[in-house]
């Protein structure tokens, strides 16, 4: 990786700006990503909560999913958060019949699964790599159901008296299924870059 690296930020729609702003003021040079261009210009990319049904429409019209699946299967690191971790997904359950993830992470997610009464909330979560809990913000968020042999679990919350992870980890690719982006507390954009050595 070169000295000083570019990380992405998908501004399709979503939370782009929050990221945005966290990952500078970690001191991280960052770029917008809405082309193919602008994808070649970067060595990792964060994509945003948002509304996954949108993004994968957004993702084909802009012409970014071909390069972006590409990217990802040679192995760009890359952070989703509740919608980005939708996309970044192998198999994505209640989404929409053209609804493609990218399979970037070997997990199955089940979009909107807490439940109409449980839509959104807050939680303090342990986080394996964090000395103390973090605050969670969910907000229509997708659980993973599923996951590979080399996927790691770094939280779980208690849905229906099951753990259902909420942070995971397979190699460069991270997925968190709250919004960091949205309280202050940069620790876990932080473990990303640490993860994938910036
Ligand atoms: N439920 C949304 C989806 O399916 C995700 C919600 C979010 O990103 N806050 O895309």
């Amino acid at each position: 990786m070169s000295p000083s690296p570019t990380v992405g930020v998908l501004a399709l729609q979503g939370d782009v700006r929050e990221h945005t702003d966290a990952l500078s003021a970690l001191g991280v040079r960052v770029q917008s990503v809405r082309t193919p261009a602008e994808l070649e210009g970067v060595e990792a990319l964060v994509l945003p909560g948002g509304e996954s049904t949108t993004l994968g429409m957004l993702l084909r019209s802009s012409g970014l999913d071909g390069p972006l699946r590409e990217r990802l299967a040679g192995g760009m690191p890359a952070f989703g958060t509740c919608a980005g971790m939708i996309l970044l997904a192998t198999t994505v359950l209640d989404g929409r019949a053209d609804q493609v993830p990218l399979a970037a992470i070997d997990i199955v997610v089940r979009r909107n699964a807490f439940g109409r009464q449980l839509e959104s909330f807050e939680s303090d979560l342990s986080i394996t790599g964090l000395d103390s809990p973090m605050h969670a913000v969910f907000i229509r968020a997708p659980i993973v159901e599923r996951y590979g042999e080399g996927v790691r679990v770094l939280a779980a919350v208690e849905y229906r008296e099951e753990l259902r992870p909420v942070v995971c980890q397979e190699g460069r690719v991270l997925i968190a299924s709250f919004h960091p982006e949205l309280t202050s507390d940069r620790r876990l954009h932080e473990l990303f870059l640490t993860h994938i050595g910036i």
